[in-house]
């Protein structure tokens, strides 16, 4: 792996390095869509999934080696990775064969791009609240209703939509799960502009959006239940393997704490040697995490991999301004050009909120792994 990475990131491939990662989305998309398709050409995409579905079977503990390699690599951020990490581990686990022979292969081969259509103005947490409605007319689904914090909409071709098919029923059982071709009449993207100066995520509206009948993942009225799966893959397994761009992260700001120094300020250093404790913590715990999971199945204790990270993360971004100082405060050039351990703060602001803010993963644990009774909800 490393072997072939040296090989082919470089030449045409060169400018991509290092590029697309948090606050930096929208760097060079159709390069990185061409790096995708090398990867994909060299066997390097989807090396999780069982080879029948055109992965290489590798085994958790493989794949956060892949994904060490990748970041020691200096790979960009890859533009795959929702129907890499979500959708194909969805489709193989409830789509029907039909599905996972007409949608696996293209985000194998790199071709085609998926967003998650999840989150609503009134449904984010809550969401079960979904709105967006669907209905059946001339074979075909018609969707209306609006999604939100939609990430990669504006570059995906598909995306998964979270809507309801049956409004007489109680609230999560009247869910399906659409899968709904991005680049149609009926669909309607505005980027949304974050505090990074760039735009991940978009709204996406759908007026009379349409897809075919059999483009349902389970049955009519399964969605809550699909809808779950996805978020298993998205809290757990996907972000194993970042413990090396985390490592290089606080590498960066140990460097710059040494160059201007703070790093003789005692609560900076007692905060470094937090943060890399922290960092130690992690990744033992993926190591004892990898160790006890059956296959894909990952333990109760895995619940705790999000929240941890996502706090770690983002008091790291918190930590890189308080050791620039002064310096923090100002851009690398006008408007609203920022320097990587600016982006770093802003974007990290998102870690606890996506995938489940921290109150709802703090639920999880709580009702999940340690068995409490179930948070009261409203009647
Ligand atoms: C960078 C980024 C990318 C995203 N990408 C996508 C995407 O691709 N697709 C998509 O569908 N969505 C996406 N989201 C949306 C994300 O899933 C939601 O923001 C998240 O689920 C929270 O929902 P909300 O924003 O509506 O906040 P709310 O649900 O309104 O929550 C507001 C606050 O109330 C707290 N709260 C809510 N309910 C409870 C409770 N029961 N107990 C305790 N506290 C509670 C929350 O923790 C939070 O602090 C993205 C968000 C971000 C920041």
């Amino acid at each position: 792996m490393a072997t072939w990475l040296a090989d082919h990131l470089r030449g045409e491939f060169e400018a991509v390095k290092g590029r697309g990662g948090p606050g930096d989305e929208n760097a060079l998309i159709d390069e990185r869509r061409a790096w995708e398709r090398e990867l994909a050409a060299g066997g390097w995409t989807c090396i999780g999934w069982a080879e029948e579905h055109g992965g290489r079977g590798a085994s958790l503990a493989q794949q956060v080696i892949f994904h060490e390699e990748y970041a020691r690599a200096r790979g960009p951020g890859r533009v795959g990775h929702i129907g890499e990490t979500l959708l194909g581990p969805t489709l193989i686990a409830f789509g029907s064969q039909a599905q996972q022979r007409r949608f696996l292969p293209p985000i194998v081969a790199g071709e085609e791009l998926w967003c998650q259509g999840y989150s609503e103005p009134n449904a984010g947490s809550d969401l079960a609240n979904v709105q967006t409605r669907a209905r059946l007319e001339g074979g075909e689904w018609v969707i209306d209703g609006q999604k939100v914090w939609t990430s990669w909409a504006e570059w995906s071709d598909w995306c998964f939509v979270l809507c309801r098919t049956d409004a007489s029923a109680r609230k999560h059982a009247g869910l399906s799960y659409l899968l709904v071709p991005m680049r149609q009449p009926g669909v309607s993207v505005r980027p949304i502009r974050q505090i990074t100066g760039t735009s991940e995520f978009s709204e996406t509206f759908f007026d009379g959006a349409r897809t075919d009948a059999a483009n349902i993942v389970g049955a009519p009225g399964d969605g809550w239940k699909v809808a779950n799966g996805t978020l298993a893959f998205e809290r757990g397994t996907s972000t194993l393997g970042q413990n090396l761009l985390f490592q290089t992260e606080l590498a960066e700001i140990l460097q710059a704490a040494r160059r201007n120094g703070r790093a003789r300020d005692p609560v900076i250093r007692q905060r470094l040697a937090d943060a890399w404790i922290g960092l130690e913590i992690m990744r033992y715990n993926a190591l004892r995490i990898l160790s006890t999971a059956a296959g894909a199945e990952l333990p109760p204790a895995a619940l705790i991999t999000k929240l941890y990270w996502a706090t770690w993360h983002r008091r790291l971004g918190k930590l890189a301004m308080d050791v620039l100082g002064p310096e923090s405060q100002i851009g690398d050039a006008l408007p609203y050009a920022l320097s990587g351990l600016q982006r770093l703060f802003l974007f990290t602001r998102a870690d606890t909120i996506y995938a489940g803010s921290n109150q709802i993963q703090r639920n999880l644990i709580a009702e999940r792994a340690l068995g409490l009774p179930r948070e009261p909800r409203p009647a």
